[in-house]
């Protein structure tokens, strides 16, 4: 987003249309009825806000629950969090996915101890300033952490407002964001910011639905919605097309000596940077290409079983993933740099291993193929 549209999830003293004046307290009223009760709902501060929603970029929210107070448990504040050692940061993230925002949410909190003194700061340009800090994020922890009126606007609020305002551009362009960003914006209450912010995103949660029928008939704002009106709420909002993915045929190989794994550490940077995998080479391998590869690790294979196909999608890649499950003798000289090989307890308790090798990680505990 340019800067131009960053500035307008600041303080807007624009005046709204009239007809939508009575909205931030049907949705105020509303959420306070109605929100679910959420780990970062229940004590608010502003590092409980800054992790949640972090973590709920890219992530439902019935995902996030189990991790969030784990997290905190192995972070608990901004301090112990910018100290952070990487594997332990990539185990507490582990299932959440893209890891890059752990390592952006650390580089942020060294970010926050250097120029802030360790105190998150309230201002919206402030945040906005961070690494990993976007203008839905410093909304959030400016309006729902600190009671600021400024707007956060996320893919809940596009929606809705899209249809609230029967605004039929394409959202995902940055006029159309900006458009609707100022709306917002005009529209926060300065006596409850937070409520309302939070409210527009639990009513695009719960009731004004994405990819389904939304639920009108009980919906609190209604009587102003002229997407409703018109008849034409189901086909809003308008999204242009998205790139495809690029397709990436890959070979995963789980090499296995007894008990113990091959693990690979991936480079710094890039795709999945720093975390462990297993090791895995573009394109379809044979059994005979699996077996030279395992041979190039100085290892003997004794044994190869085919593993079922998987796939993942990242965001701009899918990977389609075949799988060999290689038995091999007891390694008997060192293992190349940046491989090790860790017992199965081990691994699944100290190593962050993506979920794009879920489906190879969770047989790692079956019986071993005679
Ligand atoms: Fe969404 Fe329907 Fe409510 Fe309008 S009336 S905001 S379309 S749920």
């Amino acid at each position: 987003m340019s800067d131009r549209n960053r500035d307008r999830s600041g303080e807007n003293p624009d005046r709204p249309p009239a007809c939508l004046a009575p909205l931030p307290a049907l949705i105020v009223d509303w959420y306070r009825e109605n929100r679910r009760r959420l780990p970062w709902r229940e004590t608010v501060s502003p590092y409980r806000t800054l992790i949640s929603e972090i973590m709920l970029q890219q992530t439902r929210v019935e995902a996030v629950k189990p991790y969030f107070e784990r997290f905190l448990a192995t972070f608990p504040d901004i301090v112990s969090l910018s100290d952070a050692d990487d594997d332990l940061l990539n185990k507490a993230w582990e299932g959440l996915g893209y890891y890059s925002r752990a390592r952006n949410l650390k580089k942020c909190a060294r970010e926050i101890v250097d120029r802030f003194g360790g105190v998150i700061p309230q201002s919206y340009s402030d945040l906005l300033s961070l690494s990993g800090i976007g203008p839905y994020t410093a909304g959030a922890i400016a309006a729902f952490a600190y009671g600021q009126p400024v707007a956060a606007v996320d893919g809940n609020v596009l929606r809705v407002t899209a249809r609230i305002t029967a605004d039929s551009g394409d959202v995902l362009t940055p006029t159309v964001k900006g458009r609707l960003t100022d709306l917002v914006s005009s529209l926060v209450p300065k006596d409850a910011p937070g409520d309302f912010g939070q409210g527009l995103i639990e009513l695009g949660a719960l009731v004004c639905l994405p990819n389904r029928p939304p639920k009108c008939d009980v919906c609190p704002v209604r009587a102003l919605c002229r997407g409703y009106a018109e008849g034409i709420a189901e086909r809003l909002p308008v999204r242009g097309k998205k790139t495809e993915r690029k397709l990436d045929r890959r070979t995963v190989l789980v090499i296995r000596s007894g008990t113990r794994t091959l693990l690979h550490k991936r480079p710094a940077r890039g795709l999945l940077a720093g975390l462990w995998e297993f090791p895995n080479f573009s394109g379809g391998f044979s059994e005979k290409e699996a077996l030279d590869a395992v041979r190039a690790y100085g290892l003997e294979p004794l044994r190869v079983v085919s593993l079922d196909p998987s796939r993942h999608l990242f965001t701009h890649i899918e990977w389609q993933m075949t799988g060999y499950l290689v038995l091999v003798g007891e390694p008997d000289r060192p293992l190349p740099d940046g491989f090790v090989m860790p017992e199965t307890d081990d691994l699944l308790s100290r190593y962050a291993i993506p979920s794009a090798f879920s489906a190879y990680t969770r047989r790692l505990r079956d019986p071993l193929p005679r």
